[in-house]
């Protein structure tokens, strides 16, 4: 055996050997997350799905709820992506929708467009194994249940790349290492190892089990990083399949900031601005106060002065239904808005401001600066 070197990479995430091409895709912010279900036939205790999502037969592709195959592709073009990732739930209880949708993207993106999918089921038959393979999938990761990985072999007798991703429980050290050597043994391509996480839904049954936070700052749970680490080393002196630790640091500081930026690239409007720091978008807007509706007779209202008062150009102004609100150049808000609010229909109706806004489907509000 030949010693490896640990490398690091930021936000406290390691690999030893090389990275899976679906990370990497993933880390460039250029991988979509494709949710094909939130149903799963494996019940493990430390599951993060959210209520919303677990054991229901829904589909998102990143937070953008899916109703037909447009809406896939709409959001891939939306984040420029290279490749997208294909999980759950477990896509496999709903194999031919997960079959259709690795044909849908490869059919439109091309070959090249890479598709990675998660999976528990490592005993899964060779013929559903195989049908993945050849609509296409690239690579497949796989969850071990259990000592049968009957699955995992057929994987390997087919020319996609085959991974074990699981999660470091802490302190289990062993069981951790007796897979990434039956991984090694097998000759599957990586063994990737995530940082344990806590969320609303699994937070409670993680504390039963004498889990708890690193800090209040993060999700991180205590000692899984560190167990982590502890295999890492030890298999830095064995040499062999590739390991990679991906921290939940890592997720959300680089994988999840890079997406945000590439969707907002691509889907800014030539009347909003972009942060100079963090991805958001900036617009003005005028809509009802906080927790209060605006009738849509009232908007087409304002939408109206604007136009014909203001003489504001249609293309630095958009008339938003979906959140209720007129959107204007923030420029041209701020220039007018102490006249226009003496010109507003319903003036104590409505207020006038600057929204900082993330450019993801549901438009996430960080901050609004009233004018
Ligand atoms: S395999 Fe994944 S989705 Fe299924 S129960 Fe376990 S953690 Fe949840």
């Amino acid at each position: 055996m030949v010693s490896q070197e640990i490398h690091e990479r930021p936000g406290g995430s390691l690999y030893v050997g090389s990275i899976p091409r679906g990370c990497v895709l993933c880390e460039h912010g250029s991988k979509m997350v494709l949710f094909t279900t939130g149903l799963c036939d494996a019940s493990c205790f430390y599951c993060p799905l959210s209520s919303e999502k677990a054991h229901r037969d829904i589909v998102f592709a990143d937070e953008m709820p899916v109703d037909n195959d447009e809406d896939i592709l709409y959001e891939a073009e939306a984040i420029g992506a290279e490749g997208a990732g294909l999980s759950g739930g477990d896509p496999l209880c709903v194999l031919s929708r997960t079959l259709h949708y690795i044909q849908l993207l490869k059919d439109h993106f091309g070959s090249d467009f890479h598709l990675h999918l998660y999976t528990a089921q490592s005993d899964a038959s060779s013929k559903t194994i195989q049908s993945l393979a050849d609509a296409g999938l690239d690579e497949i990761r796989f969850h071990p249940q259990g000592p049968d990985w009957s699955g995992i072999e057929a994987a390997l007798r087919t020319n996609m790349t085959v991974g074990i991703e699981i999660p470091v429980l802490p302190d289990h050290d062993d069981s951790i290492k007796r897979t990434v050597v039956r991984a090694d043994e097998l000759g599957l391509a990586f063994v990737n190892l995530n940082e344990l996480e806590a969320s609303e839904t699994n937070f409670q049954r993680l504390r039963s089990r004498g889990y708890h936070l690193r800090d209040m700052s993060s999700a991180s749970i205590a000692g899984s990083a560190e167990t982590a680490v502890r295999v890492l080393r030890w298999w830095s002196d064995h040499g062999g399949i590739s390991l990679h630790y991906c921290s939940s640091r890592y997720k959300d500081t680089v994988q999840m900031r890079n997406r945000l930026w590439r969707r907002l690239q691509h889907t800014q409007r030539e009347f909003e601005e972009a942060d100079d720091d963090e991805p958001l978008l900036i617009l003005g807007v005028v809509r009802a106060h906080h927790g209060e509706r605006a009738e849509l007779e009232t908007l087409k209202r304002v939408y109206r002065v604007l136009a014909e008062e203001f003489e504001v150009p249609r293309e630095l102004m958009n008339l938003d239904l979906q959140h209720e609100r007129v959107e204007v150049a923030p420029w041209v808000l701020d220039e007018i808005a102490d006249v226009l609010q003496e010109r507003l229909p319903e003036p104590r109706a409505l207020e006038i401001g600057i929204a900082y806004e993330y450019p993801t489907r549901d438009r996430l509000q960080v901050r609004f600066d009233p004018l």
